[in-house]
């Protein structure tokens, strides 16, 4: 199994955020840049996967934003039945706790999102967790660009809200949080090695 990992947005180079929006202005509390955060737990989730040993491919290493397009195409170079697609996003719009998403009607993907969903519950217990895996409004289609174009079994996960002050204090802007988030999506793909492309889990791995 592959883990192909795309980081949502642009990051930041020389103090300038490379994309528009995407962001919560706390004021004298302080800015989350979401494509800085995304880079963040991908990096967190590189880390502990070369540890185990687990293959995964940086989709989008740059710290410029890279096009969906360019990320789609650069997944679907790799083998469809060996790989999954893991977007990591952060929340805005009003809302508290996370979701995970997958395109409509891929029982694989669906199966991948419900072990995101267990993990993220053991890690977050007291979180909430939005549920609806299926994607539903139309409004949110052109977002997950990369679940409906992607050959292979597709999750994108939203942590948290930027705009809940409580999540950005507590999750999304401290190292401890950050780890946590990392955490529980290394769990999930481990988990998500065994049960769905029952394969054995890492010896270093206690799941
Ligand atoms: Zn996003």
């Amino acid at each position: 199994m592959i883990v192909l990992l795309d980081n949502g947005h642009g990051g930041i180079v020389n103090n300038q955020y490379q994309t528009p929006g995407k962001r919560k202005d706390w004021g004298d509390k302080g800015v989350v840049y979401e494509g800085e955060f995304n880079r963040a737990i991908v990096n967190g989730i590189i880390q502990e996967l070369t540890f185990l040993n687990i293959p995964y491919v940086n989709i989008a290493p740059e710290y410029w934003d890279v096009r969906l397009e360019t990320r789609v195409k650069r997944a679907n170079k790799y083998p469809a039945s060996k790989c999954f697609y893991l977007s990591i996003h952060s929340n805005a719009g009003g809302g508290k706790g996370s979701e995970f998403f997958t395109s409509p009607g891929d029982t694989k993907s669906d199966k991948i999102a419900t072990i995101f969903g267990e993990e993220y519950k053991k890690e977050f217990p007291n979180q909430k967790l939005r549920t609806d895996f299926s994607d539903g409004d139309l409004d949110k289609e052109r977002r997950f660009y990369v679940l409906t174009r992607t050959k292979m079994p597709a999750v994108l996960t939203e942590n948290f809200f930027m705009d809940n002050f409580e999540e950005y204090k507590n999750f999304l802007m401290t190292a401890e949080g950050r780890q946590r988030i990392i955490n529980f999506h290394v769990k999930a793909i481990v988990k998500t090695m065994v049960e769905v492309f029952k394969e054995p889990a890492p010896n270093n791995f206690m799941l």
